[in-house]
């Protein structure tokens, strides 16, 4: 790289946009390979989400040391050569800009900074990173306006820095895939949100149905939608998206709710991820998700998707049972390139 000129992946390098692996069995063979580590650096953070899926944890575990991060960088680089610092909150870390530094000298070719975004409001700290190493960022914005998105996270302000955050990392030219998380207060503007996403010109933007884990366990009738209600927004949303050319995925939400924007379920093209945590390990977040994270009810067994679906995280129908979830029984309300992509798919299964 020529002094002085930052480096940025290619827009077909997002996550999503070039689908290596496309899952119809989502069960790997034994022996799979790893094609992402996410490294948790600890768990201290500047927000208080009200639907924090690492709950107390920052009470508990604080955050690793800088030997502790290189030891686990050390050990992923064996696996894979891209790389998630994710914590807890990483930018808050005084020494980001070195454990960057040290994954890129490791030969790490993908680093990615999964932020809330606050930090990243200040510019020097964008070109600091990016010098570092950084050429992907995932900023976190789940309102369209300041009392939305800083009621959700509890903290005033952080609307305006991750919003300046995301222009900062626009006009340094960087790879911008942002995370919205759904829940009751946000679902009905996701629309909006999605119209902020575009104007804030992202590469990418994912909305993910919220983990009813850690805080968000704690306060699941305030936070977790029903799919049934949350559908037309979410799609709408999603739409907006394609029209205006941007790459759009939703995580956690079941194909049945799905129909017609079934290209955009971010499972079936989920990089197989390793999530190192310190005191555990999780080898393969797929396996993970679909042995202990989700479930599916009775009925799927009807539904000529359950193959390739995964369900919804099992804390959504232990508290709301499976009602809402009807089995898809053919293919015509389905994307037509979805139809034909997977064919000899559906020819086995409808
Ligand atoms: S009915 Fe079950 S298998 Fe079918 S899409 Fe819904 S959750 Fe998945």
């Amino acid at each position: 790289m020529a002094p002085g000129k930052r480096q940025r992946l290619n827009k077909t390098d997002v996550k999503g946009s070039n689908p290596v692996t496309v899952h119809t069995d989502p069960l790997p063979a034994s022996g799979h390979h790893v094609d992402r580590v996410d490294i948790k650096t600890g768990w201290l953070c500047n927000n208080h989400c009200i639907f924090c899926v690492q709950g107390r944890k920052r009470e508990i575990y604080g955050n690793k040391s800088t030997d502790e991060v290189k030891r686990l960088l050390e050990e992923a680089r064996q696996d894979t050569d891209s790389v998630v610092f994710t914590g807890g909150e990483v930018t808050i870390r005084k020494d980001l800009i070195d454990l960057v530094k040290f994954a890129k000298s490791l030969g790490f070719r993908r680093i990615q900074i999964q932020t809330n975004g606050r930090m990243l409001a200040y510019k020097k700290l964008c070109e600091d990173l990016i010098d570092a190493g950084a050429n992907e960022f995932s900023p976190a914005l789940h309102g369209h306006t300041p009392e939305l998105h800083d009621y959700l996270v509890s903290a005033k302000g952080a609307f305006r820095q991750t919003v300046r955050a995301i222009r900062n990392l626009r006009e340094l030219d960087q790879l911008i895939m942002t995370n919205t998380v759904i829940v009751k207060s946000n679902f009905r503007h996701l629309p909006e949100i999605a119209r902020l996403l575009v104007a804030l010109q992202v590469d990418q933007f994912q909305l993910a149905m919220v983990h009813p884990l850690g805080t968000a366990a704690e306060n699941f009738y305030r936070v977790v939608p029903r799919f049934a209600l949350l559908r037309p927004y979410l799609h709408k949303a999603l739409k907006i998206g394609i029209k205006a050319g941007v790459i759009v995925m939703t995580e956690a939400v079941p194909y049945c709710f799905m129909q017609g924007l079934e290209p955009y379920v971010a499972e079936r093209i989920m990089p197989r991820t390793k999530i190192m945590e310190g005191h555990l390990t999780v080898e393969d977040y797929t396996v993970h998700r679909l042995t202990e994270g989700k479930m599916k009810g009775p009925q799927c067994k009807q539904c000529i998707m359950n193959p390739m679906c995964e369900g919804p995280w099992r804390e959504y129908p232990e508290h709301y049972g499976f009602d809402e979830f009807i089995p898809i029984r053919d293919t015509k309300a389905m994307d037509p390139e979805f139809v034909q992509e997977f064919g000899d798919y559906f020819r086995k299964n409808e």
